[in-house]
């Protein structure tokens, strides 16, 4: 059975001083048969690599451009979020998409990039309330999820974590329900088994994102569809992002 995998989003919060004593924090206590990963903001990354260094802690970037180098004024590429030691990368948030105007062939482009690059490409799906309630749910996943991952070997497939993140509980305090995540991950599972190229060895992570604290969490974690949570603002405070990673311990 493969651990729990729990990533905290920081997005555009905290300065350095403030990520370097929330990693060390972090870092400081232990969260055996969970696998933790936290994204800080990109002026943080390095500041917080050095700190969590020595721990299970992973790190991850919020973002990068698609290009490889040169000129692109105010970019950061994905061999720059290896240099400074990530493992994975956050892709496709809803954020990018609705704010940035990230559209699905860059998307692709970046879960190419990363997974070539051996960076875990952490590929964010998720409806609006209005195609929720249109009986629309499982056709943008599906639109999303192909999209997205189109062309993809095998191989690099091995470093693809789909997060299933409602828009609708996204910073809202409503989560969705155990049901509605199941039967969103068990569609994308079979999705990803009858479309793409998963080998029988190879074990996609599907992890929930929406509003996650560490009550709700314990419940969705108990769900076996549910292999984790890409959690936003209950990650910028120590003790609920702690409670989070304790509740997931043997689920
Ligand atoms: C997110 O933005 O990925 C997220 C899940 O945020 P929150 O936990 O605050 O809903």
């Amino acid at each position: 059975m493969i651990a729990p995998l729990v990533i905290g989003n920081w997005k555009m919060n905290m300065l350095v001083s403030e990520a370097c004593d929330l990693a060390l924090s972090l870092a400081n206590n232990s969260f055996e048969g969970v696998d933790v990963v936290i994204a800080p903001p990109f002026t943080s990354i390095y500041p917080v690599s050095q700190i969590i260094k020595e721990s299970r802690l992973g790190l991850a970037g919020q973002n990068f451009y698609s290009g490889s180098k040169g000129a692109y004024t105010g970019e950061i590429s994905i061999e720059m979020l290896k240099d400074v030691g990530c493992s994975h990368v956050l892709i496709g948030h809803s954020e990018r998409r609705q704010l940035f105007n990230e559209c699905n062939e860059n998307i692709n482009r970046k879960v190419q990039l990363a997974t070539q690059m051996g960076i875990t490409a952490v590929v964010c799906v998720g409806e609006t309330q209005r195609q929720r309630e249109e009986g629309n749910t499982l056709d943008v996943i599906k639109d999303q999820l192909s999209k997205a991952l189109v062309g993809l070997s095998g191989q690099s497939l091995a470093f693809v974590v789909i997060a299933y993140e409602p828009i609708w509980a996204i910073g809202t305090g409503i989560n969705a329900s155990p049901a509605q995540v199941v039967e969103t991950h068990k569609f994308i599972r079979k999705f990803l088994f009858e479309s793409q190229e998963f080998s029988e060895n190879i074990e996609p992570r599907i992890l929930y994102g929406g509003s996650v604290n560490a009550q709700n969490c314990k419940q969705l974690l108990c769900e076996e569809e549910i292999d984790g949570a890409l959690v936003g603002g209950a990650s910028l405070n120590f003790e609920s992002f702690y409670a989070i990673i304790k509740s997931c311990v043997g689920a």
